[in-house]
């Protein structure tokens, strides 16, 4: 609300050469008439006293407080039946101080008490002017009442709001959105965030975040749309448990200042679940590696990638060799133990960008990721060699094993891994055919056409 300041006489203002100096027309006259004029018709009320006596008033005035007309107010001996008895003391020291110039004016709200007793809020300015060559002090008032009834109910919805909030089975804390100050936490809150709620109010809600991006994402985010939801997010507690939250915010006003109320749900254990579950879909239980299905998909992926990068991709199908023998002689055990060891071996032997899956019994799939056919066959042929140089001791019982490889690299003919993959595989039977124990290369696609991936 904007208010039309009246012009106190004896004000320090910028003169206007036109006008005459109001200060001299001051001079034992009392007040100019079109000082008065000016009071009378401005539409706030305005109050001239001294010591609380009144010496002019406005009708605009009167009518806030309930009486007829201005000369009602100034037949008032004093003012004291406007002012309810906890405020007058205050109003006292107010006048006392702006009388000995601790202070040239005072802007505020106030208590009033209208004729037929009911009290008023209204908007007050005071202000020390001179007055018929003396100092007296200048009022005005708006009423206000309204807006203070709708403010206090604005507090009444906001204890309301935490009372809900409160009892909500959630963590929900609402924070300032300029600098993320914590104003409110509930109990959940502070039970997820392992601190008390006198903690956390005094701290900020970008210290529960392990990522600052995070937070600068969501602020950002919060920036466009008034509401989010669904947001995954790496958190703290203040005893350094990080956690996976689900955040969903909404922007609010609390306490008068832009705010942002935050609920968190506590992912953690499901999203451990789901990693649990990933794993045992996609891990072979005997050897801990890739197993079929996912195998194949990283074949795939891979093969994607190899496509629209335009790079080289090679695969290799192993398989130990007269693995029948090793189950009838040792027993069943015995060949799972080591099959556990080949795969050891073979990890031993491979590059850390190849990855190794269990596509059968005692079959095996490697894929080379940028990697041509002669640099293929030297991995293959490296794990080979590991494999027969070092003998597997399954159960306390050395059980000398090799293995069969055949390696293929590529081709643009190949429709798809599978096609890959068989290539390989048709390599690994001309290995067995031809001894076992050892390396073959595969014959290049039919239809063969001298280009590369
Ligand atoms: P080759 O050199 O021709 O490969 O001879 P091989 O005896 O290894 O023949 P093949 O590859 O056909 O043998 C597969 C055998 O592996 C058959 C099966 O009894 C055995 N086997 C398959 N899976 C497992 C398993 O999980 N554990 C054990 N212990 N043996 C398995
Ligand atoms: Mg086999
Ligand atoms: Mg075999």
């Amino acid at each position: 609300m904007t208010t039309k300041p009246i012009p106190p006489a004896g004000a320090r203002r910028r003169r206007n050469p036109a006008r005459p100096d109001r200060r001299k027309l001051l001079a034992g006259t009392g007040a100019p008439p079109d000082f008065r004029a000016l009071i009378d018709g401005a539409v706030q009320g305005v109050l001239i006293h001294r010591n609380f006596k009144p010496l002019y008033a406005n009708d605009a005035f009167a009518l806030l407080f309930g009486f007829k007309n201005a000369r009602e107010i100034m037949e008032l001996p004093l003012l004291r039946s406007l002012v309810p008895d906890d405020v007058w003391p205050r109003l006292e020291t107010e006048y006392d101080d702006m009388m000995r110039g601790a202070k040239d004016s005072v802007i505020g709200r106030a208590r009033g008490l209208r004729k037929d007793g009911h009290e008023i809020w209204v908007a007050v300015t005071m202000r020390v002017v001179d007055w018929g060559g003396e100092a007296a002090m200048m009022l005005t008032a708006f009423d206000v009442t309204r807006q203070v009834e709708v403010e206090h109910d604005l507090l009444k919805n906001e204890q309301r709001l935490r009372a809900v909030l409160e009892i909500l089975p959630y963590p929900i804390y609402i924070a300032r959105r300029a600098d993320g100050q914590i104003l409110f936490v509930n109990r959940k809150s502070c039970l997820l965030f392992q601190e008390s709620a006198g903690q956390l109010l005094r701290s900020r809600s970008t210290g529960f975040y392990i990522e600052q991006k995070d937070y600068d994402s969501i602020k950002a985010l919060l920036d466009k749309v008034a509401d989010i939801r669904d947001i995954e997010v790496r958190m703290k507690t203040g005893q350094g448990r990080v956690f996976t939250a689900e955040l969903a915010a909404i922007t609010l006003d609390y306490g008068g200042a832009p705010a942002v109320l935050v609920a968190l749900n506590d992912i953690s254990q499901r999203k451990e679940m789901e990693a649990e579950l990933f794993r045992q879909a996609s891990t072979d239980s005997l050897t801990g590696i890739s197993n079929r299905r996912y195998f194949q998909n990283q074949a795939e992926q891979e093969l994607r990638r190899a496509r629209r990068f335009a790079r080289e991709m090679a695969v290799m199908m192993i398989d130990i060799d007269h693995f029948k023998k090793i189950n009838d002689t040792h027993g069943h055990a015995v060949g799972d133990a080591a099959i556990q060891g080949v795969v050891k071996r073979a990890l031993e032997s491979l590059r850390q960008s190849d990855s190794i899956g269990r596509i059968g019994g005692e079959e095996f799939a490697v894929l080379l990721p940028e990697t041509g056919l002669a640099a293929a066959f030297d991995v293959a042929e490296r794990l080979r060699a590991h494999m027969q140089g070092k003998p597997i001791i399954a159960e306390r019982v050395v059980i000398p094993c090799t293995v069969s490889i055949g390696v293929a690299q590529l081709s643009a003919q190949d429709g798809g891994i599978e096609d890959l993959l068989h290539r390989a595989d048709l390599a690994l039977y001309t290995a067995k055919k031809c001894g076992r124990n050892r390396v073959e290369m595969a014959a290049p696609p039919e239809r063969e056409e001298k280009e590369k991936v």
